[in-house]
């Protein structure tokens, strides 16, 4: 493979990138100096050394000169403990924590697809469970709010997760609620404005 293939390939591994958007991404650089190259490969680089996934929620973060292993939010203070947002990806963290939400979160890292027997290679089902019945009794978990998108497949997933979460809800006692009215139907958190997401978690359910 020469270089072109072999970069269109690794590009077409990218979410949502098809050969010919692969393509245009390389011809982009093709055209681009060799010093812009050279700091885009140096960034890609850096982006490993200067980050790390947080130990509790699973969000990447930046580094901040010291060893962390929790991210501003896990580790932070002024945090509503007793109230977990669990999401699909890191954007809709983002986002909802933009809507104003100041509980703890856990992100998913995907949704279950509808034909897909096997949850734990979607999603991260086991360190979801682990961590509610470790931290369930200590935080005194008082609701769990299942934060997924409006999706065929977040809908799916919610499902899914429920059924998973409902006995352990009911021995430790905490409420499990989904997000509301407000998020429409096929609308995914990742691009809803934080009004919506504000209103469809004041009237979970
Ligand atoms: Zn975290």
């Amino acid at each position: 493979m020469n270089p072109i293939e072999r970069l269109t390939e690794l590009f077409t591994r990218f979410p949502g990138i098809g050969p010919r958007q692969a393509r245009r991404f390389v011809q982009y650089l093709l055209v681009q100096n060799s010093a812009y190259r050279a700091s885009l490969a140096d960034d890609i680089k850096k982006l490993g050394a200067n980050t790390f996934q947080c130990k509790e929620c699973y969000r990447w973060s930046v580094k901040n000169g010291h060893t962390d292993s929790l991210c501003s939010i896990c580790g932070g203070k002024n945090r509503e403990k007793s109230v977990l947002c669990i999401v699909e990806k890191d954007a809709d963290l983002e986002n909802v924590e933009k809507s104003g939400f100041r509980g703890l979160y856990f992100v998913l890292g995907g949704t279950i697809p509808l034909a897909s027997e096997e949850v734990q290679k979607h999603i991260r089902l086991r360190e979801l469970l682990s961590r509610i019945e470790r931290d369930g009794p200590k935080l005194l978990l008082n609701e769990v709010i299942l934060g997924l998108s409006a999706t065929t497949e977040g809908d799916h997933t919610r499902l899914i997760l429920q059924e998973k979460l409902r006995p352990i809800s009911e021995g430790f006692n905490f409420k499990l609620s989904s997000l509301g009215r407000g998020l429409s139907t096929g609308s995914e958190l990742e691009y809803a404005d934080p009004d919506t997401i504000a209103s469809a978690l004041s009237s979970r359910t």
